[in-house]
């Protein structure tokens, strides 16, 4: 064993010579040796020879994370030792981990899967003599689960830890733990920003390095600068056109008072009822929100100086801070038609974001010849993990996309919100990487003013139930003293609100322990709720509707709204919902319709007249797949019959199905007056179906149990109950009217629905006035 370790180590050392040797790898390591992080190669590889841990900070672009990793290998490899070597470097986001691997193999002369490898969920490239390995965060969580002390891994590096994700921030809980049994595994901290002293204090004061980077200055100038430079006058009439920037002003400005004012919860009702506001009556809280005040601010806008920069400004390419990928193609699309920033003689369109396809990732680094120029319209992606060297310019709509946690109806996720000062100040740094650059902020500097220091680590923001879960099938003892020692704790009382939950939703019993279905909830990648909803779309054989409504629910809203044509878009969606107002229902119909369209080619057609994304439906059509076999591989779909979805098209039983997959999110309104069984705001029903529904629960759950013990119970056999919970949302009995916090199907208009007395109007009447009071 020995031998062969020393023969591939020399196979190693003799391929880096070679490349090194080459004309090509001459040329690559001048290019390597000119980033600030080669000063500083030699002091870091003493560090870390010296120490256990250590904190890496230096500016973006510095070459932490291609280089750093490198280093390691590469001395190891010269050492003579490199095929014993083991190194992971983890990436908060997948594309990273993809992206960064292929540009050190391809300095290291190789292809990837050789020397240097990635691993994301469910793919990678990973070949036998892999020494450097990217992965997500996710996926070296998941390696510890079954491998406790990351046998034979010699090096971890985590990366970008001022982002301070929620995983990032466990793994770094759980690899602290891990240290005192590894004293031979080195850990690597990087981050882009200055606070390491809080990182190094965590463990134990590890030496800190930082690569002193340089930057040229960049102007910066505000929404009232710019619209003063640039003449353009917003249009208060036409909010369409002009993305509600007057209105969103005004908005803006009294949410931001609010927020000084309030808490982060109490701002939330404060945003619910002005939504409540606006739409009568509906009770959707932020989606709404962001529907009424697009949260790209203004493509007019940004067209309008886009189109400045190009006429009036000195080369250089531009850079444009946008919230997604959604938001990116409906403004390269509108871009596309205008005569100068379309004209491919003048301009380079590039998007950058989570999933574009690597050949347009190579396009952004390059240089476009012939005096184009070149414009990347990116996610915030672009801020930290992603350089582009030659941009001078750099336009910010002041939005990011960040998970969130929705107040009233409890649900986790990833909305627009305003970033932080030092997002924008990292965002305005990067128009000074060549030469002194410029940055236009879409916002006032009121608004700028108003933002926070720094943005929230994410475990003090988000619900906390999924990794509740995690710490209790990695058997890392008691949640709430595992979670009090992470770098900044979350309050005790967010903990015992997880950990109620998930005792209500009968995944953790009394003692805190795992049951039956917290086990099978841990192994499913989505949250406890919607695990719960696909677990009893298994058990009550309606799989494939529940399937499609997890995955939509999981990846994004594939209705897309593009700005200029709403109203089209929302009525092609109300189509799909006439019937109840189901926004999950209208999701399984128009991913059926799409299934439908597909095998007859003309699925294109069929999202292109419905208002509908394709990628994002095929996004739900790989996850389903990936739900089914991980429902197969845990045993609650039997491999032989066809039984799983026999009951699809009762409706009665899915809507079920999802309402006892939300509870406790169920609420009913009693004598006019707002009821929560459990406190948020999911799902209506009829308080006498409330009460039999909560009589049913006991029973439901024990059946539950049973059929995840012994997958050969029949629940047939329990007609009673069956048809029972069939009948807990049936459509008589139902107001038939989901609330679901994430969704945006257009609600009847207010006046109908008090013309009418139907409950709709007077509910939400005494909704807000409950909330007032
Ligand atoms: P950091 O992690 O410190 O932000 P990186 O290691 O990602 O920096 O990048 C260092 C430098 O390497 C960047 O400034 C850029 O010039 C170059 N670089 C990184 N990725 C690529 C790529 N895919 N193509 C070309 N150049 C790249
Ligand atoms: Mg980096």
């Amino acid at each position: 064993k020995e031998k062969i370790l020393q023969r591939r180590s020399l196979e190693l050392r003799n391929k880096q010579e070679d490349w090194q040797g080459s004309p090509e790898g001459q040329r690559m390591l001048e290019f390597r040796r000119s980033l600030p992080a080669f000063k500083e190669k030699d002091a870091f590889l003493k560090v870390i020879s010296n120490n256990q841990v250590i904190v890496v900070s230096g500016e973006t672009g510095c070459g932490k994370t291609t280089q750093l990793p490198q280093y390691i290998l590469e001395s190891e490899i010269e050492a003579g030792c490199g095929a014993g070597c083991n190194i992971i470097c983890t990436q908060p986001r997948r594309i990273s981990a993809m992206s960064v691997s292929e540009r050190v193999a391809a300095e290291r002369g190789e292809k990837l899967g050789e020397s240097v490898g990635y691993k994301v969920r469910l793919e990678g490239m990973k070949g036998r003599d892999t020494r450097l390995l990217f992965c997500t965060t996710g996926v070296l969580l998941r390696r510890l689960l079954v491998d406790r002390t990351l046998n034979g891994v010699t090096h971890v590096v985590v990366d970008e830890i001022h982002e301070r994700g929620m995983n990032e921030d466990f793994l770094l809980i759980v690899l602290k733990e891990l240290l005192p049994r590894r004293p031979d595994l080195r850990l690597i901290l990087m981050s882009a920003t200055l606070n390491a002293e809080l990182f190094s204090s965590y463990f134990d004061g590890a030496p800190t390095m930082h690569i002193p980077g340089f930057t040229y200055p960049v102007r910066a100038r505000f929404l009232e600068d710019i619209l003063e430079m640039t003449g353009y006058r917003l249009n208060p009439y036409n909010q369409i056109d002009d993305y509600g920037q007057e209105k969103t002003w005004k908005m803006q400005k009294q949410a931001l008072a609010f927020r000084k004012r309030k808490s982060q919860i109490a701002s939330a009702v404060e945003d619910a009822l002005e939504v409540a506001d606006f739409h009568g009556y509906s009770l959707r809280t932020r989606e709404s929100l962001s529907c009424w005040c697009p949260d790209s601010l203004g493509f007019n806008l940004i067209e309008h100086v886009l189109s400045h920069i190009v006429k009036n400004e000195r080369p250089g390419a531009v850079l444009v801070f946008m919230t997604g990928w959604d938001d990116i193609n409906s403004l390269k699309d509108k871009l596309q038609t205008h005569p100068l920033l379309g004209d491919p003689s003048r301009v380079l369109l590039l998007a950058c974001h989570g999933s574009m396809a690597s050949t347009e990732q190579r396009l952004i680094f390059e240089n476009p010849e012939g005096g184009v120029r070149k414009i990347v319209l990116a996610t915030n992606m672009a801020e930290t993990s992603i350089t582009i060297n030659d941009v001078v310019f750099v336009v910010d709509c002041g939005k990011a996309k960040e998970t969130s946690y929705d107040a009233l109806n409890n649900t986790p996720c990833l909305l627009p919100s305003w970033i932080s000062k030092a997002a924008a100040r990292q965002r305005r740094g990067r128009a000074g990487r060549v030469q002194p650059g410029e940055c236009y902020h879409l916002y006032p500097r009121c608004v700028y003013d108003a933002f926070a220091d720094y943005q929230l680590p994410e475990l003090l923001r988000t619900p906390l139930q999924s990794l509740c879960l995690q710490i209790k099938s990695l058997q890392l003892g008691s949640i709430s003293e595992f979670l009090a020692r992470a770098l900044q704790p979350p309050e005790a009382l967010s903990v015992q609100n997880a950990v109620e939950y998930l005792k209500i939703i009968g995944a953790l019993d009394d003692n805190e322990n795992l049951t039956v279905l917290g086990r099978k909830l841990s192994m499913l990648p989505v949250e406890p709720k919607l695990g719960k909803m696909l677990i009893l779309g298994a058990i009550f054989n309606c799989l494939d509707p529940i399937m499609t409504v997890v995955a939509g629910l999981s990846v994004r809203d594939p209705f897309v709204m593009p700005a200029d044509k709403k109203d089209l878009a929302e009525s092609a969606k109300a189509q799909f919902s006439a019937r109840d107002y189901s926004d999950h229902l209208a999701l399984v119909r128009a991913y059926e319709g799409w299934k439908e369209a597909e095998a007859q080619q003309a699925g294109y057609e069929y999202c292109w007249r419905n208002f509908l994304s394709s990628q994002t439906l095929r996004a739900i059509d790989s996850l389903r797949k990936q739900f089914f076999y991980l429902l197969k591989d845990i045993g609650l779909v039997d491999h032989n019959s066809e039984t799983y979805s026999r009951w699809s098209q009762e409706e009665h039983l899915v809507r079920a199905v999802i309402c006892a997959g939300l509870f406790p999110g169920v609420s009913s309104v009693v004598d006019g007056h707002l009821k929560m069984l459990g406190g948020y705001l999911e799902f209506f029903m009829k308080p006498e179906l409330a009460n039999t529904y909560l009589r049913l629960k006991g029973e439901l759950e024990e059946l539950i149990q049973k059929k995840l013990l012994d997958p050969m119970f029949d629940t047939q056999s329990h007609d009673e109950l069956l048809s029972a919970v069939r009948l807990v949302i049936s459509e008589d009995h139902c107001d038939g009217r989901f609330v679901f916090g994430r969704r945006a199907t257009p609600a009847p208009k207010v006046k109908e629905a008090t013309n009418s007395k139907s409950s709709a109007g007077v509910e939400a009447e005494n909704f807000k006035n409950q909330l007032q009071s």
